[in-house]
């Protein structure tokens, strides 16, 4: 994979596109960001074949078909995908069906696409796999692209980022490499997210949140997650709930349940957030960006909750805490109802 990184650099998006020799891309966003898919348009010129602008949270599956139906059409020979996870996630389900690539131009924080994981949403069920073919051929990062990101968006999927990293730092594969890379991604991005919320037309800070999510999104790629991202994906996949937001609540329960369990990862996120209990922090950070005070305000019930510990329970997998239904059960309970973090 090609990165290109800084102020201004999106103007090089034809230059990626010939080093691959693309020429008839399709131009991948989302409802709402017309301007987006515009921009890219107009630097591509000549290599556009046609536009898909209905990205959707989640990646629906019916979204993907009618997405590859456009590109068949369009005998397309790539797609470039710009915007935040959603139209990532699109981009990345065209070319597993496709096998054509796709170049990507990130505007949130969610480090989609340094992953070569896909995921598809139908029935009410979210898939998710890993498959080489869909990780991007070039990411460009522009900061300059990020600086109007309201201000919430910017702070819960910066929030996403951190949880990527928190995850990958106890993952039983972790290693030296990739808690490196966790540690200071989630120093950068708590570092700038602060700033963000406050003034999110600051370049120094863009550069350095997007470095992070850089960072934090290779970690993702990289390591096996554990508790935490299966239960986003539940909640996400089944109940709907908003990825970034969902993942900004949970976090600081997950974080107070498994750090203790992890003590050299609970060392490292101490030194990337400056502070002695990282769980409390995150929270604190959550209530900064904006993100609702539990998953019952997101509209989780408890009656919800059943089906969400029959879906945790049904596959065994990594935790660096073993998982008692009863712990868990609480876990959810506390977060469902917004109960201070211990
Ligand atoms: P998102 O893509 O839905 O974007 C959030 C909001 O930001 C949207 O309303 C969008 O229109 C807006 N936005 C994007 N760019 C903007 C800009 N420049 N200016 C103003 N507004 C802008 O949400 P997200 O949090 O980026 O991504 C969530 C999705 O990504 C989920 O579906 C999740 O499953 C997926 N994801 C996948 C991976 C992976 O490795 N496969 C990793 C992380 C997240």
């Amino acid at each position: 994979m090609r990165v290109v990184f800084g102020a201004g650099r999106v103007a090089e998006l034809p230059a990626e596109a010939d080093r691959f020799g693309l020429d008839r891309l399709v131009v991948v966003g989302t409802p709402g960001r017309a301007e987006d898919v515009k921009l890219v348009s107009t630097l591509l010129g000549r290599r556009v074949a046609g536009h898909f602008e209905d990205a959707r949270m989640h990646v629906p599956a019916s979204v993907v078909r009618a997405a590859c139906e456009e590109v068949g059409r369009l005998g397309a020979d790539g797609c470039v995908a710009i915007g935040g996870g959603s139209v990532i996630g699109l981009g990345k389900a065209v070319a597993r069906r496709t096998g054509l690539p796709v170049i990507v131009v990130p505007t949130t924080y969610s480090g989609s696409e340094m992953t070569p994981i896909w995921g598809i949403t139908e029935d009410g069920r979210k898939r998710t796999g890993r498959d080489i073919g869909v990780l991007p051929r070039s990411v460009v990062y522009d900061p300059e692209l990020t600086r109007r990101l309201p201000p919430r968006v910017s702070g819960l999927s910066g929030l996403n980022a951190i949880a990527h990293a928190m995850e990958a730092l106890y993952a039983p594969d972790a290693s030296p490499v990739t808690s490196l890379m966790a540690e200071e991604g989630t120093r950068a991005l708590a570092t700038a997210l602060p700033i963000l919320i406050d003034e999110p037309g600051d370049l120094p800070a863009r550069t350095l949140a997007l470095r992070g999510s850089w960072l934090c999104g290779l970690c993702l790629g990289q390591t096996t997650m554990s508790l935490h991202h299966k239960l986003c994906h539940i909640l996400g996949g089944t109940f709907d709930l908003p990825h970034a937001e969902t993942h900004s609540i949970l976090m600081p329960y997950v974080a107070a349940f498994n750090l203790p369990a992890a003590p050299a990862a609970d060392a490292a996120m101490s030194r990337a957030l400056g502070v002695a209990a990282p769980a409390s922090e995150l929270a604190r950070l959550g209530a900064l960006a904006g993100a609702a005070p539990s998953l019952g305000e997101l509209g989780l019930a408890e009656s919800d909750l059943d089906e969400v510990m029959r879906q945790v329970f049904s596959q065994p997998y990594a935790n660096p805490r073993r998982l008692w239904p009863d712990e868990v059960r609480g876990l959810l309970l506390a977060a469902l109802r917004g109960t201070p973090v211990q």
